[in-house]
């Protein structure tokens, strides 16, 4: 089927007389006959359900469904997106290990690799994501598991060149990890380009409601782990916590590594997403390709219509010729660039909050990427401890405005942001 029916379709194939939607599997626990046939669940010998934490059967139809919108080999749902960037690089790296990731990347995700893995033994080099092939790879060690990037960063908006960044990862004998949430598969499917496995904030537009937080991994199947065994033995050899399974072994390349991900780490950490977030996910996933195709046309129009206006310092968005992530755009994201875009209002930082207080439509929200058109000034929000100069270092100028453009008439949009521009 093509993309626009697996998004309605995929993931679940109701029998006769059987319900319609997904159904909601509100249950911590499943009911057996036998303390045998349990066991052969603990086992990994039978597949079945037995506890909500490892696996439900409304989060695995709609992490199926991601898996096909994906062009994947087996994917699981988490509580956060968070958890998701977290599980995605600890299934293959510990204590001792280095991993390189680009530098332009949500904040949230460089705190957790700079601060918090790093504080579990676990090193990072940060790349420019647009540096030359010879400056990515001398970022690379004998211990790097894992390249990381974002297909449009949040919030820089830059776009990765997944091509050269599969390369380089290849070229040193490890996976690209991509974090998909800007694109989503309706605009870009990085396996397509290389990439190994791909993560989510569902929490985003996958959702699109601004409804459950919540995260995903994709596995593409296509890295060969027992290729590469003296370096992933987490994969290649055998699990002691989990009665001797050697996973590339009993489930091959395309579900050794998330059936490791959900068997050890989710027992372990129980980042378990709520099997009504699950629901949530799987219908908004349904609307997706109407929705994206909707948030990039009014994106690339009130790109635009910020381009030509006089009190618009400059504006970011990749749709835009001239912009410096263009030609990458044109090559990975043909169908739009999202409903990210970021500007600055002429006269800075008071500006830009003058520019906020009168808006009418938009909502000031730290959200971004749903239906409902948001507003960040992250000078005067998230990053509001730092002063110009601080700021400057992080890549925010103080005028920076940052627009989750929604679904909304776009006249509508326009006109909101013309008359806040008019009281500047
Ligand atoms: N990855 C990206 C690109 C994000 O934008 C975010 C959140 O904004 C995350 C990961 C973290 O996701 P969550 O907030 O669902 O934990």
């Amino acid at each position: 089927m093509n993309f626009d029916t697996n998004c309605l379709h995929a993931g679940y194939r109701p029998g006769s007389g059987e319900p319609r939607n997904i159904p909601i599997i509100q249950s911590t626990t499943f009911r057996y006959e036998t303390s045998e046939e349990m066991g052969k669940l603990f086992d990994l010998e039978a597949e079945g359900y037995f506890y909500t934490r490892l696996q439900n059967p409304t989060s695995d139809a709609v992490a199926a469904r991601l898996c096909t919108l994906e062009g994947g080999t087996a994917a699981m749902l988490l509580s956060s997106g968070q958890a998701a960037n977290f599980f995605a690089v600890f299934n293959i790296a510990s204590a001792g290990d280095h991993v390189v990731a680009s530098s332009s990347i949500y904040g949230g995700t460089y705190n957790l690799f700079a601060v918090t893995m790093r504080r579990m033994g676990i090193q990072f080099t940060f790349v420019d994501p647009d540096c030359s092939e010879d400056e990515l790879n001398a970022a690379f060690r004998p211990e790097t598991k894992a390249l990381f990037g974002e297909t449009i960063a949040n919030p820089a908006l830059t776009v990765l060149d997944i091509e050269k960044f599969a390369h380089c990862a290849h070229a040193h004998g490890v996976p690209l990890i991509v974090d998909n949430t800007f694109a989503t598969p309706a605009l870009c499917r990085p396996f397509e380009w290389g990439a190994d496995i791909v993560t989510h904030s569902t929490t985003k537009y996958l959702d699109g409601h601004a409804a459950a937080v919540g995260g995903a991994i994709v596995d593409s199947g296509s890295f060969d782990w027992d290729a590469h065994a003296d370096k992933y033995p987490g994969l290649t050899t055998p699990d002691d916590s989990y009665h001797g399974v050697t996973y590339t072994e009993r489930f091959g390349l395309g579900g050794a590594y998330v059936t490791k991900a959900v068997v050890q780490l989710m027992r372990d950490f129980g980042a378990t997403p709520a099997p009504m977030n699950s629901w949530l996910l799987g219908m908004g996933m349904e609307t997706l390709p109407l929705r994206m195709a909707k948030h990039c046309a009014n994106a690339q129009g009130v790109a635009e219509f910020l381009q030509k206006h006089e009190k618009a310092a400059w504006v970011r968005y990749a749709g835009l010729p001239g912009d410096k992530y263009y030609d990458l755009a044109q090559k990975y994201l043909p169908r739009g660039c999202c409903g990210v875009v970021s500007f600055g209002v002429k006269g800075g930082r008071a500006a830009a909050e003058r520019f906020m207080a009168g808006l009418k439509l938009a909502s000031i929200a730290t959200h971004v990427a749903d239906a409902k058109t948001c507003v960040l000034h992250p000078a005067s929000a998230t990053h509001r401890q730092m002063n110009d100069a601080e700021l400057a270092a992080a890549g925010v100028s103080p005028d920076l405005v940052r627009l989750s453009v929604g679904i909304e008439d776009l006249d509508d949009l326009t006109a909101d942001l013309a008359q806040a521009l008019d009281r500047v």
